[in-house]
Formats: structure tokens, sequence, C-alpha cells
């Protein structure tokens, strides 16, 4: 749990941010700060009061002033820039440097405290751009196609698959989509996303799947699209990525989440930034008026 000066990062707290609909960052509070995407993704799996606000539009969270960012992870993920008293913090959730098709551009800016997640941050991460990606995905569907079988993509079904689907639809191929995949894409359509290709005889099969799927589990017509799967397209920021994100912040403080945060925390030391991991698992962590 990260809460500081009472606000919750994707933590329970009276006052909370809840950075994107997926489930391991929902959040219960009094009051919860998100875009209007993500309250109405969440909203379909967890009730909650959601405050919403634009990307890049200034408000006032007590007296502290605050802002969202666009996070580029799915659509409506959010970072939050808090400009406290002592010191001004970046909060970036799960996050992409490089664009998706389905989630707004992420942006960065100056701050002295960055929190950032780690889920692939070793330099072993080394993914694809999404459009290199997306060459592979397709000449994977048509070589499946070709030999007369029906490719059929497992991912996330937040998110992940509505990006497939959206990829999909540019290159022409109609798929066969899960109903829960559906049914989040009916809510990516109420934003600047439109699907053409949803067909109950597609040539594409589209399933949700929440945990690695191994690759001597899959056939050859069957991918696991997915950071940690047979097709690197992720919509979390590799650790290049994450080198780049820091760059741009130009931090004095980095905080380190989820995934390899002690290991991108040590790694970030060896290169002189003063730089600690924080356990998604601790007990509310209040961070007092920052020092140099
Ligand atoms: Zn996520």
């Amino acid at each position: 749990m990260v809460i500081v000066k009472g606000i919750g990062l994707d933590s329970s707290s009276k006052i909370a941010f809840q950075s994107h609909a997926h489930t391991d960052h929902f959040v219960s509070g009094r009051l919860i700060i998100a875009t209007k995407a993500t309250k109405y993704l969440s909203h379909l799996r967890k009730g909650g009061f959601y405050k919403v606000y634009p990307f890049n539009k200034s408000f006032y969270i007590g007296d502290y002033k605050a802002k969202l960012l666009p996070a580029g992870h799915m659509l409506g993920s959010a970072q939050i820039y808090i400009e406290f008293d002592e010191f001004s913090l970046l909060y970036t959730g799960d996050v992409k440097w490089f664009k998706l098709r389905t989630a707004e551009k992420s942006c960065f800016r100056k701050a002295d405290v960055l929190m950032i997640e780690a889920t692939y941050g070793v330099p072993m991460f080394n993914f694809p751009t999404p459009r290199e990606a997306e060459k592979k995905l397709i000449a994977f569907v048509e070589e499946a196609l070709d030999r007369e079988k029906t490719p059929t993509l497992y991912a996330n079904q937040v998110g992940k698959a509505q990006e497939l689907l959206k990829i999909l639809d540019i290159h022409g191929y109609s798929v066969k989509a899960s109903r829960q995949i559906v049914k989040f894409a009916k809510v990516y359509e109420k934003f600047w996303i439109k699907f053409n290709n949803i067909s109950k005889d597609g040539e594409v099969t589209l399933r949700g799947v929440k945990t690695q799927k191994p690759e001597n589990s899959l056939s050859p017509s069957e991918l696991y699209v997915s950071g940690f799967g047979q097709l690197k397209l992720s919509n979390h920021a590799d650790f290049w990525e994450l080198m780049r994100i820091i760059e741009k912040v130009k931090p004095k403080k980095i905080y380190t989440l989820y995934g390899y945060a002690e290991e991108f925390a040590r790694l970030l030391r060896g290169l002189g930034y003063n730089a600690e991991s924080l356990r998604n698992d601790a007990l509310p962590l209040n961070i007092y008026p920052f020092k140099g």
C-alpha cells in the first residue's frame, strides 16, 4: 500500500487515486480519483464513488495541486502528478513509453520524487516496439489462415484484448471474441475507439487469459500475447522504456514498485540514482517531508 500524505496511490484510503481499470489496481475509498474511462471500465466489476478528471487539467486535492497525465498502458490509464509543499511527486501506475493503438499517448514531466512501476525492470526485458510486434502478430495470423487453421489469441481480457481487436480491425480481420472481451470493448466504444470487426464467425478467435500460458501447451495456431508470453506485445514499459521515462522526469528520488522492484532499484543505484523499492504488500507507507 502506498499512501502519501493521506492520498492512496492505487491503494485504498479515504481519498484514493486509481491509475487504471486492471483489478490489481482497484481501490476503495470515500472518494476515488480517476479518469472517466477508468471509472466506466471499473464499474463493470466494482462500485465506488469516482471523481473523474480529464488529462492535463489541474485540480486540487485539499491544499495540493494535482494533475493526471496519460500513462499509455490502456484506455484511460493515468499517472498522477502532485505538488506537495516540500516536493513534487509523479506516480506512474502501470506505464508504457511507446504509443499503443487503444491507449492515449503517454507524456512525462519533471518531478522531485518519481514512483515508477518495475514489472519488467531488468535489462533482459527488451521488447519489440508495438509496431514491430504488430507485424509479427499479423504474420502469425496469416500463416495460420494459410494452413486453414483458426488463429487463436490469448490475452488479458481488459486492455490487451481490445488492443489486439483494434490491430486486427486495422488489418481487416474479423474476430470472434469471448463475451467478456466484447463487454469491455463496448465500453471502449463510448470513447474514441471503434471496432468494426467483432463477429460470431470471425476468422480469428480471441480469448481472455489470467495466467501465463506455457508455450508447450499451445498448438501452432495458438498464441499467448504478453511480455511474459510468446508474442511480446506489451502494454508495460520494458527496462529500456523505463530508463527513458526516468531521463525525462529527472527525479531526485525514485521509488520502484511491482515486479522487479528490488532489482530495478539496485540497478538504478548502480547508475548513481537515489532509488529504493517499495513492497506492494508492505504496511501503509507514509512518506514524510522529503529531504534532498
Ligand atoms: Zn495494468
